[in-house]
């Protein structure tokens, strides 16, 4: 039996080809991408984001981010404005509710732990999260950038979504795939407000939401509105249940889907410098940080970019 000349030169180019993030490792001529892990993330480097980027430049950050989901800049000294402007290449820049504007930049937020301060982090945010899944568009992504970290410690850590629902049994994916959940920040500053005051996570005091944007139902699998690629969009932070299952029924199936994000497997972990700059997808991907420094600063700046309703499953095979 013959083999066709196009079979091996598939099966050849398939053998050459590193996989990482799940996908073939794409071609860089602009740009140096040095990957973090297997499973997602990426070192960026050859690239001055203070200066204008060329067309091919950017068309490779943005192949950069969308393979491997969270990518790494170093030494970026950029003003507020520079921040912003960069950021504006991956969406629009929006406001989130909850977490505290920097300074006068009401478009800016800020993670600020003062040396004297307390860990002081909700168990929530203690997992593997994505940011505001409540509002009825969350964030497409967040640029953000560091002005003092630890000596050691306090890495931010991501998951790899896709990888989580792609090594679900088929089963299990037709069961995930037709789920809906309730996620809800109503209860943010409420609950706050019960912790003692040396618990208390720091939070914007005011906002322009109403009270009926703070909960949406979105699907448990997150379909990529373009590749059609779905990832698991399930987790505990703001999580209510699952539509039509009662509380202890969603928080068991809840919590087996939370276990998997946490294997090592799915994960890179970055370790931020001062003016280390990251875009991360809060879409396809899970992040948390890590609090594992005491008696030091850390603040961080970021933008928040605005993203899609998320789409499921059956609302992406009728789109087609
Ligand atoms: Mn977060």
């Amino acid at each position: 039996m013959s083999v066709s000349a196009s079979n091996i030169d598939a099966s050849a180019s398939s053998a050459d080809r590193t996989i990482v993030a799940g996908l073939p490792m794409p071609e860089f001529r602009k740009i140096g991408v040095e990957p973090i892990s297997g499973a997602c993330g990426a070192e960026i480097s050859g690239v001055d984001l203070r200066q204008p980027l060329s067309p091919d430049v950017l068309d490779e950050i943005m192949l950069a981010f969308e393979h491997f989901l969270v990518i790494v800049f170093r030494d970026q000294d950029l003003t507020p404005e520079q921040h912003k402007t960069f950021s504006r290449h991956f969406g629009e820049i929006t406001e989130i509710p909850q977490a505290p504007t920097y300074g006068d930049h009401r478009d800016m937020q800020e993670v600020r732990r003062e040396a004297h301060e307390p860990e002081n982090v909700v168990p929530s945010f203690e997992s593997f999260h994505t940011d505001s899944p409540f509002l009825l568009q969350p964030p497409l992504g967040i640029v953000m950038r560091a002005l003092a970290v630890p000596k050691f410690g306090g890495d931010t850590a991501f998951s790899n979504a896709y990888l989580v629902y792609e090594d679900l049994s088929d089963s299990m994916k037709a069961l995930v795939d037709e789920l809906q959940i309730v996620y809800s920040g109503k209860h943010i500053w409420s609950n706050n407000e019960k912790l003692p005051p040396e618990k208390r996570l720091r939070l914007r005091e005011s906002h322009d939401f109403r009270e009926d944007e703070l909960e949406n139902i979105h699907p448990a699998v997150r379909v990529h509105p373009r590749t059609g690629r779905r990832a698991l969009f399930a987790n505990t932070a703001y999580f209510q249940r699952f539509v039509g299952w009662t509380e202890d029924e969603s928080r068991a199936l809840l919590n087996y889907l939370q276990s998997l994000a946490q294997r090592l497997h799915y994960h890179c972990r970055v370790k931020w410098k001062k003016d280390t700059l990251i875009v991360w997808d809060n879409r396809f991907l899970l992040h948390r940080g890590v609090h594992d420094f005491k008696y030091e600063r850390r603040h961080l700046i970021r933008t928040t970019l605005k993203g899609e309703r998320p789409i499921g499953p059956s609302d992406f095979s009728q789109a087609k």
